[in-house]
């Protein structure tokens, strides 16, 4: 589980997160969405540690991360700016985390292939991420993200830059490997559609501050502000 309480982000005189307070379910998969400028990515990159907070707390499965350094908080990530280090190969990628934790080589071996095959890039160890698809590359920043088994992973649009086709093909696969793996999910995405066909809840943003939080059917048939109904209407 994932509990964030009050949490508030400054940027100089921005306020990019107000008050922010989300019980997120162990296994859940939860969207945050909202207007671009709305907070998402800051509340994402919080929860990652990649960012500090002037304000509140950030509990995964119970004990308190925040004064946790990013690599300490063993939380997938797939991030846009986070891309894959391009004179890796595939396995070399996927492979980093485990490295980090000072894994013995025949266990990464091990964890790598097992991933690999998950995402369907099985014969593509040996390749740099320039002699890969676009798809294929998100497919192992996936892959990169659960290798090591976390019990949450946070994703700021993994898929935005996919093509319709293969980004349903990859939504598939992110909710089979949810449904098998029991992790729990925090997305970003500005595909309204997405969110409300793969998510549990979604989460929406405004100007820093949850407007609402509920199931893809509450958020749609029960909009708690006249923002949330234009905002789900919208692209409805
Ligand atoms: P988008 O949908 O466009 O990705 P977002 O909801 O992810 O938007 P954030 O990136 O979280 O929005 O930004 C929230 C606010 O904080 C915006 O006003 C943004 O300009 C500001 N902001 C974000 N990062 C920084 C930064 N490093 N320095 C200064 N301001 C920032
Ligand atoms: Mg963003």
């Amino acid at each position: 589980s994932v509990e964030i309480r009050s949490l508030s982000k400054h940027f100089g005189s921005v306020r990019a997160l107000h008050d922010v307070s989300l019980d997120v379910r162990a296994g859940e998969f939860i969207s945050l969405l909202g207007p671009s400028g709305s907070g998402k990515s800051t509340l994402l990159m919080a929860i990652a540690g990649f960012v500090g907070c002037d304000g509140g707390q950030i509990l995964v499965n119970g004990s308190d991360i925040t004064p946790l350094a990013a690599e300490r908080r063993s939380l997938g990530v797939v991030f846009q700016g986070y891309a894959l280090f391009p004179h890796m190969t595939v396995a070399e990628n996927v492979a980093y985390p485990l490295k980090l934790r000072k894994l013995p080589g025949a266990e990464i071996a091990r964890l790598v292939k097992a991933v690999l095959d998950l995402v369907k890039l099985a014969g593509m160890e040996d390749r740099k991420p320039r002699q890969l698809s676009g798809g294929q590359q998100q497919r192992v920043a996936l892959a990169r993200a659960f290798v090591f088994q976390p019990s949450v992973v946070l994703l700021d649009e993994p898929l935005s830059a996919l093509d319709k086709q293969l980004r349903s093909e990859l939504q598939f696969e992110l909710k089979s490997l949810h449904e098998r793996l029991g992790t729990t999910f925090i997305n970003v995405t500005h595909d309204q559609e997405e969110a409300m066909a793969m998510s549990d809840r979604v989460a929406i943003l405004r100007n820093g501050k949850l407007e609402q939080v509920g199931t893809p059917q509450d958020v749609y048939n029960r909009p708690s502000s006249r923002f949330i109904a234009e905002f789900v209407g919208h692209a409805a």
